[in-house]
């Protein structure tokens, strides 16, 4: 207990710096599964989008933590109803946090106005350890912060739970968007209930077939269950999306005000048109509403 306590009394912060430094140079050391130019200016444009999370969630944070004990205090939610050992309360809140946000991830895809928010996670057309920092600071306050409360409201998880599964999900994120060569054999074994790197790589795809499934973070387990699991391999991903696949679109302010842009969402059959067009060497025009 103590060791848990040492453990997760580090400040999150620097754990995210330790993860970025080893996961950015091993990028840099090893036979990527592609390579791209500017890799600090594409590091810089997603991690601008995180300096603005970090300083909104200062008082967000408080609020939250706020909240659930507030929970924890009146009794609320299922652990109540039955006496669950220190452990297993642990463990399993962890468990729920994670379901709470596959189910806010998955909605995150299906709710237009939410999609406006995520969509800049998924605009990144070149996924590598960076991509942990690329999400709208509105998308990560608002709808996966407000979904902790939530969590602890069904559940009654408390504070400790959460902060166990952001350690967990912080290094998870980082495994799962790094531009590194990890083995098949891993999705075969672990992918039968953890989150593998590769089959969040297939989440990052252009094709919409593939950008709706696999929506969780830690437990693979939730889309085997909830029927939304997908598997392709790694060599035939396209990442980004058609509708932001240019330079000017990549940028953190452009990123930041994206939302209140109006894009049309470009489907699969829609997607294999426009490649058709473009092997046929035509020019696509701006894709606007
Ligand atoms: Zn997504
Ligand atoms: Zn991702």
């Amino acid at each position: 207990m103590e060791k848990l306590n040492l453990l997760l009394n580090i400040n999150p912060n620097y754990i995210i710096i330790a993860l970025l430094v080893i996961f950015y140079t091993l990028e840099q050391v090893t036979n990527t599964p592609f390579k791209f130019n500017k890799r600090p200016q594409h590091l810089l444009q997603n991690f601008q989008l995180f300096v603005l999370f970090f300083a909104a969630n200062f008082f967000f944070a408080t609020f939250q933590v706020f909240c659930i004990e507030w929970l924890n205090n009146q009794h609320v939610g299922l652990f109540y109803l039955f006496h669950v050992p220190f452990w297993i309360k642990l463990i399993v809140g962890v468990a729920f946090y994670d379901v709470t946000a596959y189910w806010i991830h998955r909605s995150t895809h299906k709710v237009p106005l939410l999609w406006r928010f995520h969509r800049v996670h998924h605009s990144d057309t070149k996924v590598d350890s960076s991509s942990f920092f690329r999400f709208h600071p509105i998308e990560l306050i608002l709808v996966f912060g407000m979904g902790n409360i939530l969590t602890a409201a069904i559940f009654g998880t408390d504070v400790l739970s959460m902060v166990l599964y952001y350690f967990i999900l912080n290094i998870f994120l980082f495994f799962e968007h790094s531009n590194l060569k990890y083995p098949t054999w891993l999705d075969r074994t672990l992918g039968w209930i953890f989150v593998t790197p590769n089959m969040h790589k297939v989440h990052h795809d252009q094709d919409q077939d593939y950008t709706d499934s696999n929506f969780a973070d830690i437990l693979i387990l939730w889309d085997r269950l909830f029927g939304t699991y997908k598997y392709k391999p790694v060599k035939n991903i396209r990442y980004g999306l058609m509708e932001f696949d240019e330079d000017k679109k990549q940028t953190s302010w452009y990123l930041l005000k994206s939302p209140f842009i109006n894009f049309k969402r470009i489907n699969s059959d829609e997607l294999a048109s426009i490649k058709k067009t473009e092997t046929n060497n035509i020019p696509i025009s701006d894709i606007k509403e």
